[in-house]
């Protein structure tokens, strides 16, 4: 088949559901994630291409069809469903990708499990998507490879199919050469990267932290340089970078950084938050609370997202404002990704022991500090908490981005609402309106939620209506990362 783009996930673009008896293909329930965004550059294109894993007990004879092709509102695509075993799944991502990669990108060095990595497997699980992304392309067709899982594909591909453009995202921050390095695996994961022509970021940081890894593995020239534009200089915060890269030489090559921090699906949002169904159940919500301020976290169980720090926070708190006893109510949305995985297992028991700790300490008959809930919200409920939450509170370690920061914002249709927002994620250096707060000193984490329970309505108002221009002037419709272009067949890949 030949597609004039092909995007390279580790997931399937939908969700398989069991209708039945049978499995049907429907849409992802959450639409701010990355899979309907990526899905929409199909639009662009005469016939784009999806490489995605999918578990087979027996991965020489998967009891599914490997390609299938797929017509629906985004365009014309197949999707090649790679046949991984659950050995592989494991070592691929569970092993390779969550222990050794993961808590390096997110600079927890400490939290690096080497011994366990099964590198010819994560090679041989690589190569498997280079070879389905090389069968899918057509001639100098753009590739579109996501995310850390898949490092090595853009130097297979390279070797593969010389004719193709190849992009890189990366959903995660990347860190300085200080973490990266850590990694023995460093050079053939950057020499992949470097096989790009346009290796992406969120963030400035990252970009340059990824061209001064680069520089000091490889005879690498950073031959273009731009000035940090000003919607992204957040001042005095941590991730703050006045200048970043723009092109790097490798090899003969030109490499282009690019930097483009996703937005959220505005309009989407702003008619969930404005239906009859968010504002009466936002309406009940605060009913119930009556005077009680409400502290809205939302977040998955990971120990880059700071959850145990913020409710250590919400004790101290508690404990030296008597005053807010009975008066402020902390609803803590944790939801694990990885069930099967210890390190967020111990996590999940972590959260509970502190919860309860707190709630025991502090709590009564008819008032518990803290509704700490386990299960993932739908979306469209979590709307309506968005909408009566006083204090978005969201406070990661380190954060790629932080869709959800951006979505509370979204959806205060009402122009109201504080966020208190770690200057550890992403999202922050566009959020110079939020109360910024360093998730790793007690004394800003416990002032900032308190700045943000004690703000007059003229200041909530105030910083609500910039961070809403903020979020409204970067819909995720408008996010092109790369300095690739996707538009027709004729013109795909053309350099900006
Ligand atoms: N989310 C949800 N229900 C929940 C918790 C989270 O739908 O109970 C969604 C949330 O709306 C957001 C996404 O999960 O779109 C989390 O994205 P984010 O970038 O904040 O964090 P990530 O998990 O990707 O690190």
């Amino acid at each position: 088949m030949s597609s004039d783009l092909v995007i390279v996930y580790h997931r399937q673009p939908y969700e398989e559901v069991e209708e039945n008896g049978r499995i049907v293909l429907k849409e992802n329930t959450s639409p701010n994630g990355i899979v309907p965004t990526l899905k929409s550059f199909f639009g662009a294109v005469d016939h784009g291409a999806w490489v995605a894993w999918k578990l087979a007990e027996d991965p020489s004879n998967p009891d599914f069809e490997q390609v299938i092709e797929i017509d629906d509102a985004y365009g014309k695509y197949s999707v090649s469903r790679l046949p991984l075993s659950p050995h592989q799944v494991r070592e691929f991502y569970h092993v390779t990708s969550k222990e050794a990669f993961w808590p390096i990108l997110h600079n927890f060095k400490e939290r690096y499990n080497y011994d366990p990595v099964d590198w010819p497997n994560f090679r041989e699980v690589n190569w498997t998507f280079a070879e389905a992304a090389a069968a899918e392309a057509a001639e100098g067709a753009l590739v579109w490879v996501h995310d850390y899982n898949l490092w090595l594909v853009p130097g297979y591909l390279r070797k593969l199919r010389p004719d193709l453009r190849i992009a890189f995202f990366h959903h995660t921050p990347f860190p300085s050469a200080d973490a990266f390095n850590v990694l023995p695996w460093r050079k053939e994961i950057i020499e992949s990267l470097l096989a790009c022509d346009d290796v992406g970021f969120h963030i400035p940081r990252y970009a340059a932290n990824f061209a001064s890894v680069a520089r000091s593995l490889f005879d690498v020239e950073s031959v273009g340089r731009e000035r940090v534009p000003d919607k992204w200089i957040s001042e005095g915060t941590a991730l703050i970078e006045r200048m970043m890269p723009s092109e790097l030489r490798y090899d003969g090559r030109s490499i282009s950084v690019s930097v483009a921090p996703v937005g959220v699906d505005v309009d989407y949002i702003t008619e969930n938050a404005q239906s009859d169904e968010a504002v009466e159940k936002a309406a009940a919500i605060r009913e119930e609370l009556g005077e009680t301020q409400l502290i809205l976290s939302v977040g998955r169980t990971d120990y880059t997202k700071g959850g145990i720090e913020q409710l250590e926070s919400f004790e101290r708190v508690l404990e030296a404002n008597p005053n807010l006893i009975g008066k402020v109510r902390l609803m803590h949305v944790s939801v694990s990704a990885n069930r099967n995985m210890t390190a967020y297992e111990d996590i999940q028991g972590d959260l509970e022991q502190a919860a309860g700790r707190i709630n025991g300490r502090f709590g009564t008959l008819d008032w518990q500090p803290i509704a700490l809930i386990s299960r993932a919200i739908p979306f469209v409920d979590l709307v309506s908490y968005y909408r009566a939450a006083d204090v978005a509170w969201i406070t990661p370690l380190a954060d790629g981005m932080n869709l959800v920061c951006k979505e509370f914002i979204a959806a205060r249709v009402d122009g109201d609402g504080v966020l208190v927002l770690s200057e550890f994620a992403g999202a922050a250096v566009e959020l110079e309106s939020a109360v910024l707060t360093n998730p790793f000193s007690n004394r800003s984490m416990d002032s900032a939620i308190l700045t943000a329970l004690n703000m007059p309505r003229d200041e909530r108002l105030t910083r609500m209506s910039s961070l809403r221009e903020v979020v409204q002037s970067n819909p995720v419709q408008n996010w092109k990362p790369g300095r690739l272009k996707t538009a027709t067949s004729k013109t795909v890949a053309s350099a900006a």
